[in-house]
C-alpha cells in the first residue's frame, strides 16, 4: 500500500503558519525500512511529498524508492531554517503514529537533526537503527558519489 498523506494538516505549532501545507510521510506503508529526514523544504512544501526535491533525488536513486520516506517536523521551517525543539516535541507523535502504522524492522537516521530522536524512539519502540549523512550534506561537501554507493550497498545489503 502507498500513501501520500495528500489530506493531511495540523495546526500544533507555528510552522503552519508559514508553511504552504503539511507533508506527511509517504512511500511503502509495508516497507521494512523507515528512511527520517529533517523537514520538508521548498519543492517537498509544493508538491507533498518527502524528498522529492533535489536532495531527495539523490536519496531514491541511492537507495530505491519502495521504502517509506518522512521527516521530523511535517512544515517546511522558513528558509529551511532548523526546526527548533519545541516544534520537534510539537510534532513527534505524527512520527509515532508513523511508526506504530508501518512498523518498520530498520529506521535510518538522515542527518543529526533527525538522529536527535535515536534514544527516545529506541527507547520506545526498540527497532534497530542506521544514522547517515543527509543527503544534503553529501551535496554541499561534494561528496555524493561516495554517500550514495556507501548508503545504496547498505540497504541493497540488507533486502538480500
Ligand atoms: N530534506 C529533508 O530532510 N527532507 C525532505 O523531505 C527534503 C529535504
Amino acid at each position: 500500500m502507498t500513501s501520500s498523506g495528500n489530506s493531511f494538516d495540523c495546526n500544533e505549532c507555528d510552522l503552519r503558519k508559514t508553511c504552504r501545507r503539511p507533508v506527511y510521510g509517504s512511500g511503502n506503508t509495508e516497507s521494512a525500512i523507515m528512511f527520517i529526514g529533517e523537514a520538508p523544504g521548498e519543492t517537498e512544501d509544493n508538491v507533498s511529498i518527502p524528498f522529492s526535491g533535489l536532495s531527495g533525488r539523490v536519496l531514491r536513486k541511492a537507495v530505491g524508492n519502495n521504502h517509506y520516506f518522512t521527516n521530523v517536523v511535517k512544515c517546511r521551517p522558513p528558509n529551511n531554517r532548523k526546526p527548533t525543539s519545541k516544534e520537534i516535541k510539537a510534532c513527534y507523535h505524527w512520527l509515532q503514529e508513523e511508526i506504530e502504522t508501518v512498523k518498520p524492522s530498520l529506521i535510518v537516521f538522515l542527518g543529526r537533526t533527525s538522529y536527535s530522536l535515536h534514544t527516545k524512539l529506541y527507547d520506545q519502540y526498540k527497532i534497530p537503527y542506521l544514522f547517515f549523512y543527509h543527503p544534503a550534506w553529501a551535496m554541499r561537501a561534494g561528496k555524493v558519489k561516495e554517500w550514495a554507493g556507501e548508503i545504496g550497498d547498505i540497504i541493497r545489503s540488507l533486502q538480500q
